[in-house]
């Protein structure tokens, strides 16, 4: 469908720039509209967001401009020390670089349009505390929210909540995080006159001449069609998460049952750049999170855990169980391929304290318009939590040998009663900490992260490996064009977001690293593409 608000685009037709994607490529798409390039987005759903729009938009970018107004000083440069230290030679450092400047770049950009004023600063600590040039107060910023209502016409438009779409929970008057994201992005993108979306629309392939790509092959409600592009086609398209055939080919094992992307991100893209000689890295990789299996059997992304503690097969503990989503998540799978003792799914167990608290909140929504959201028995019936009086009768409805339980829960208790976890330092760290305030109210005892188990009943969940979408893709340099293997670009050709191998190779430095990398290389993208000749003077240009 072409939406209303901006022209049908016909078969065959010429635009500038094709964006094959409309979460963080929207970025992109609104930059080279902004120029006065012709700019199609392609989307293959019916929403407009992608997992973009389900996320909370934290959005990791040293330096940036609403940083600066936080006061927070050190500008992008300081975080060069820290992303050489936790990514190392996992990925370029030109990605780096470019990550680092180009964030600046677009963030004061974007904020010259008032639909994106201002972005905000809100204190979550960078997740590698050890790593010299970290900050305790992070470098995450988000977009202010919005009224739905102000998206007029285009409200239908933009995707959903994950909770919405999953499990009915009502979307709210006011977007927040990735849909105020997206939906700024759309206003601004349409209001430059110069944008056109197509939803419903299935990239299948690129169109190659004298290995330039010059356009793209669609599937449309209406069949097969063509769009060419006269400076290039950015590949905005998410990962692989939900097509499980490349999950099996590149993932580990444990990770194809649950992710929380979109699921329009089938790897088309990655499929497609492949076919035409793309090089590409880290297809191993997603961005790893624990999940809580919910009652409708499926696991959902789920971090901050409260109370209790999580044990493998063998009834023992193994990690920090507050380790930042994507740390917990390769921590769950390190443990479980170093070892014969399941540790995926792991068993969260707790007491009544979590229940009267909390019931399983952490980054789960509390909907009151669902009464029994949270309501114990309907996650007892649906077999996805145990309870028991005791620890013994616990570790028999869950599998786990009851001495083991017992023991591990006793000297998790000493841990609690002295406020220092000697086995997995729970507790230790700024994320730790804030998150502890974050989720509230606080743990009685010295170390607000460690409560003592043992208030009867007692109650397990399983606690999945999920993952936030694929992570590797294609390689790219620093202005997001696509690499043959012989590192030669391949012209016309760009890459953000879950698309492009990432540039924080195998770690997530900080809230916000998914989006600030979609945003920063597709607008990257964009700006190479405003640079460049059209296709048809591109044989000529040298660069
Ligand atoms: C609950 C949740 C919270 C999160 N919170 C954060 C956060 O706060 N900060 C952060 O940085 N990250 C967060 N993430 C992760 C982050 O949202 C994603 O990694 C990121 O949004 C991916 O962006 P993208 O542009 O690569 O893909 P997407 O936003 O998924 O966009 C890809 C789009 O391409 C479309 N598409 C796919 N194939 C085709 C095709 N063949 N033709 C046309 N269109 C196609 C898809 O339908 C989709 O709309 C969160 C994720 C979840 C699930």
């Amino acid at each position: 469908m072409t939406h209303p608000m901006t022209h049908a685009a016909g078969d065959g037709e010429h635009f500038d720039v094709i964006v094959v994607g409309s979460g963080g490529g929207l970025i992109g798409a609104y930059a080279a509209a902004a120029r006065g390039l012709r700019t199609l987005v392609i989307e293959k759903t019916e929403h407009v967001g992608g997992t973009t729009a389900y996320s909370g938009a934290g959005i990791w970018l040293p330096g940036n401009a609403a940083e600066v107004r936080a006061g927070i000083e050190g500008g992008p440069e300081a975080a060069r020390p820290y992303l050489d230290a936790i990514v190392g030679d996992d990925s370029p450092v030109e990605l780096r670089e470019a990550y680092l400047q180009g964030g600046v770049q677009m963030i004061a950009e974007l904020e010259e349009n008032p639909h994106f004023q201002h972005f905000e600063w809100r204190g979550v600590p960078d997740y590698f505390p050890e790593a010299p040039g970290s900050l305790k107060g992070g470098r995450t910023i988000f977009p202010p929210e919005i009224d739905r209502a102000a998206l007029g016409k285009l409200e239908p438009l933009v995707r959903r909540p994950l909770w919405t779409e999953r499990w009915g929970v009502d979307a709210g008057s006011t977007m927040v995080g990735g849909q105020a994201l997206i939906a700024r992005a759309l206003l601004a993108f349409v209001e430059t006159g110069h944008g056109t979306i197509r939803t419903n629309a299935r990239f299948e392939r690129l169109i190659v001449e004298d290995g330039n790509v010059i356009g793209v092959e669609v599937t449309t409600d209406a069949g097969p069609t063509t769009f060419f592009a006269d400076r290039g086609v950015l590949l905005a398209a998410g990962g692989f998460e939900h097509n499980r055939e490349l999950r099996q080919r590149y993932q580990p094992p444990m990770t194809d049952e649950w992710t929380s992307g979109c699921a329009g991100n089938t790897g088309d893209a990655l499929v497609a750049g492949i076919e035409v000689g793309a090089a590409t890295a880290l297809l191993d990789e997603a961005w790893f999170a624990p999940g809580i299996i919910a009652p409708d059997q499926r696991a959902i992304f789920f971090t901050m855990v409260w109370s209790g503690i999580w044990v493998n097969g063998a009834g023992e503990r193994f990690m920090n169980e507050r380790l930042p989503y994507d740390r917990a998540g390769h921590e769950l799978l390190r443990n479980h391929l170093a070892s014969d003792i399941a540790h995926v799914p792991a068993h969260w167990v707790f007491d009544h304290r979590q229940i009267e608290q909390h019931a399983f909140a952490g980054t789960l929504p509390v909907d009151p318009q669902v009464p029994d959201w949270f309501d114990v028995d309907r996650w007892r019936d649906a077999g996805v939590l145990h309870q028991a009086d005791t620890l013994d009768e616990l570790a028999e409805l869950i599998g786990v040998p009851a001495g083991n339980l017992t023991k591990t829960v006793e000297t998790f208790n000493g841990f609690a009663v002295a406020g220092v976890d000697e086995d997995f330092h729970r507790g230790e760290t700024p994320w730790d900490r804030v998150t502890a305030r974050m989720i509230g109210p606080h743990l009685d005892g010295p170390n607000k992260c460690l409560g003592v188990i043992d208030q009867p009943p007692y109650y397990a969940v399983q606690i999945a490996l999920t993952d936030l979408g694929t992570k590797g893709g294609l390689v790219t340099d620093g202005h997001a064009r696509v690499l043959r293997p012989d590192g030669s670009v391949i012209g016309g050709l760009y890459a953000s977001g879950n698309t492009m191998a990432p540039m924080s190779g195998r770690v997530y430095p900080g809230a916000g690293a998914p989006i600030g990398a979609a945003m920063t290389f597709s607008y990257l993208a964009a700006v190479d593409m405003a640079a460049t000749r059209p296709a048809r003077a591109r044989s000529e240009v040298t660069r």
